[in-house]
């Protein structure tokens, strides 16, 4: 909606009353209520050790025995029908990749929610979700808000990539409003350091209680804070994070210029594993979210393997994340929740490019939306103004109209300016440890 042409000639205001008809129309299917029997469950188990314990283990038992019956991958396995956990194979996105309908249940009936992912590797993703899947994602995240303070009636501050404000607009302001649930988005895309400063002062004109953003776009602010040795001028209830890899140098900042705590939450596309912050900074892995495993690594690090609880369209078992997390020597938490805790969790690098004015675009998950054939992509920006992308395609369908469309998207997301080269080649270079890195800003 952002980006068609509509929305982008339409004034102002104009802006501001569909992003809030979009908005409204999304909080109506997506927010449960908290009176909702799976929300209040979710909260009632937090600290109840025997109750979680035996939810977990319902849930554990019902995703495997139907995966083993309507899901062609797990029904070829000829598994039995005790088959426990340790029996299935782990997975990675490679085998999602190689054959992703043999993961789809055979049985479903009812919406489909389609979502497709580039991935912070380069290769791109397609897993699709049933309702269920859906509103309880929901429900988990609206708990974290909880946890992190949000009552009804907060102001809330939206930093998280949305293309809301176009990219050929150069001038303030970079914000526009959704009105029924008064929460203001801000542009992740036009954080100039001439604009830094007027994005605070709108956020602490509109008393905004709670910030949630990409790590990337909330640490730039706490450094323009930083280097002018001011801070935030409002009263913050918290800010939370996601998306994106939160140092603890970052956090650290970020906790001190803007005088509040950070609840970060560590999630993912495929669902299989979700890591928050509690209001004492613990790390928690969410045991009713999923089933995680972590895989001793050495080093001190350990994998997480997870187990999607809530997708019975696509269930992913023993999925091999690639991240890691440090264990901690705590056994149990101030706030009282039953989870486990971890140190912390060393991710995926947050790679970037620079954009026309020189704004640094971390967020390149849109990217490759809408382009057929692609199978692995890396940008490579040696120039200022211009970004190289090397693709691993399908030679058919990746055609002169489908590269049309990526050079399109990129320069939507980085300047009209920008010349893009696009380069096929057969496999991507890979770093040290085998991995690939999505972009490489060299300037
Ligand atoms: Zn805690």
């Amino acid at each position: 909606m952002y980006s068609n042409v509509l929305y982008k000639k339409s004034p102002i205001f104009v802006q501001n009353i569909l992003l809030s008809t979009k908005e409204l129309a999304r909080k109506i299917i997506r927010e449960r209520r908290s009176d909702d029997p799976f929300t209040q469950l979710i909260f009632k188990n937090e600290k109840a050790e025997k109750e979680l314990s035996e939810y977990v283990n319902e849930r554990l038992t019902a995703t495997l025995a139907e995966s083993r019956k309507d899901v062609p991958f797990y029904k070829q396995l000829g598994l039995d029908n005790s088959a426990n956990l340790a029996a299935f194979p782990y997975l990675t996105k490679m085998d999602l990749n190689a054959d992703p309908d043999s993961f789809k249940a055979s049985n479903h009936k009812g919406i489909v929610v389609n979502g497709t992912t580039s991935g912070t590797m380069g290769m791109p993703l397609s897993i699709p979700q049933n309702l269920t899947s859906v509103l309880r994602e929901q429900a988990f995240l609206a708990r974290h808000l909880k946890w992190a303070g949000f009552e009804k009636g907060d102001k809330r501050a939206w930093i998280r990539g949305d293309l809301i404000v176009p990219l050929e607009q150069k001038q303030a302001p970079f914000w526009r409003y959704s009105y029924f649930e008064d929460r203001i988005f801000f542009s992740s895309y036009h954080l100039t350091s001439s604009a830094l400063s007027l994005y605070i002062d709108k956020m602490a004109d509109f008393g905004v209680d709670i910030i949630q953003a990409y790590p990337s776009s909330i640490v730039i602010l706490a450094k323009y804070l930083d280097v002018h040795d001011k801070y935030y001028p409002g009263k913050l209830k918290s800010i939370v994070t996601s998306s994106e890899k939160l140092s603890e140098d970052d956090r650290a900042l970020i906790e001190k210029r803007f005088n509040c705590t950070v609840f970060d939450w560590y999630g993912m596309f495929e669902r299989v594993a979700a890591i928050a912050n509690c209001e004492h900074g613990r790390y928690h892995i969410l045991t009713d979210y999923s089933h995680v495993e972590l895989s001793d690594c050495g080093d001190g690090l350990h994998e997480i393997i997870g187990t999607n609880f809530n997708n019975s369209l696509y269930p992913l078992i023993r999925y091999r994340t690639g991240d890691h997390v440090v264990l901690s020597d705590e056994q149990s938490c101030p706030c009282g929740r039953v989870y486990p805790i971890i140190d912390h969790i060393k991710g995926r690098v947050a790679d970037y490019l620079t954009g026309e004015d020189g704004q640094i675009i971390y967020s390149l998950y849109h990217i490759e939306k809408g382009v057929d054939g692609l199978m692995a992509t890396q940008f490579v920006q040696d120039f200022a103004n211009e970004i190289k992308v090397l693709a691993v395609a399908d030679e058919q369908m990746f055609d002169g109209k489908q590269q049309g469309i990526l050079i399109e998207n990129i320069k939507q997301y980085l300047g009209q300016s920008m010349n893009i080269v696009i380069e096929c080649v057969d496999c991507l270079p890979k770093t040290k440890n085998g991995k690939v890195r999505h972009a490489i800003c060299n300037i």
